[in-house]
């Protein structure tokens, strides 16, 4: 018996064929010659996930114009917990995380894989918090919204970080520099949110113009982006502090949170490159960012 055909006797042809796939996973997170990029994205509506617009386009072409990442870790604004979590599953489900819409947007799967392996390498990698091994979350539609555009085929592995909500942008700023080495091994953060994002105050019949924003959004829009440009990571961490605006354009930092990640991890001499610049609806805007 040769020692190939011994070691399936012995361990079984499934169990072989796990550890293999765990080695070969292993082996393709060494550290990559290339970065892969980081991302903001302003997701906006659910129905991005399936309309053919110029949001949605622009995140299809992203998604051919990046290197393939080996799997995509995303910062929802949608997983707000009490603490600090990953998901940790094979299969992530894919969560309907809204209400109101029409059937063909709860008829949308993304069975995307997950990976456990590197749920538990990046739960490590953490030391400010103990980072939790979730097993019920899934996929909410701040993530599949947006990666299943970039992504079609559902392929690659994707796994979620979540957002402890009773702590400040500083910490999960901070807490975000720790996971600064998934980039080199060619894992793609993505922050999903809006950096404007005010429910209330939606004009909904203006909300499918272009281009439509208050004077306040406008404003802040063009704050955001000067203080991205000028790399002031710390007057974006204490946003409130920019302008009088920033209450109305972050009444709520759930959707705010998700940029302090991609911020930090942004590298000396990455310039950010803005896409879907644009303030709409009065008082949202999809202003999305990449660095790398
Ligand atoms: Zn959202």
């Amino acid at each position: 018996m040769e020692r190939k055909d011994f070691i399936k006797t012995v361990i079984g042809v499934s169990a072989m064929s796990n550890l293999s796939s765990f080695k070969s996973f292993a082996s393709n997170l060494k550290e990559e010659d290339e970065k892969m990029p980081v991302l903001f994205v302003g997701h906006g509506s659910p129905m991005n996930a399936i309309e053919d617009n110029e949001f949605s386009e622009r995140w299809k072409k992203m998604g051919k114009e990046i290197q393939q990442p080996k799997a995509v870790l995303c910062i929802s604004a949608h997983w707000l917990t009490r603490d600090t979590q990953i998901t940790a599953m094979e299969h992530p489900k894919t969560i309907h995380d809204f209400g109101g819409f029409p059937k063909a947007l709860f008829d949308v799967e993304y069975p995307a894989p997950g990976q456990p392996e590197l749920a538990g390498e990046t739960a490590k990698m953490i030391s400010k918090t103990s980072v939790g091994l979730d097993h019920d979350w899934g996929l909410d539609h701040g993530t599949w919204s947006v990666v299943k555009q970039m992504y079609p085929d559902a392929k690659i592995p994707v796994l979620q970080l979540s957002i402890d909500y009773y702590k400040p942008a500083q910490y999960h700023y901070d807490l975000a520099k720790e996971i600064a080495a998934l980039r080199k091994k060619g894992v793609l953060i993505i922050g999903s949110g809006n950096m404007i994002h005010n429910l209330r105050m939606v004009d909904w019949q203006k909300l499918n113009e272009p281009e439509f924003g208050f004077d306040w959004a406008i404003e802040m829009n063009h704050l955001f982006k000067k203080n991205i440009t000028e790399g002031n990571h710390h007057a974006l961490i204490n946003y409130h502090k920019l302008s009088s605006s920033a209450k109305l354009a972050v009444p709520t930092p759930d959707h705010y949170f998700p940029l302090m990640y991609t911020l930090a991890l942004q590298e000396k001499n990455e310039e950010p490159v803005f896409f879907n610049d644009k303030v709409i609806g009065g008082s949202l805007n999809m202003t999305s960012v990449k660095f790398g």
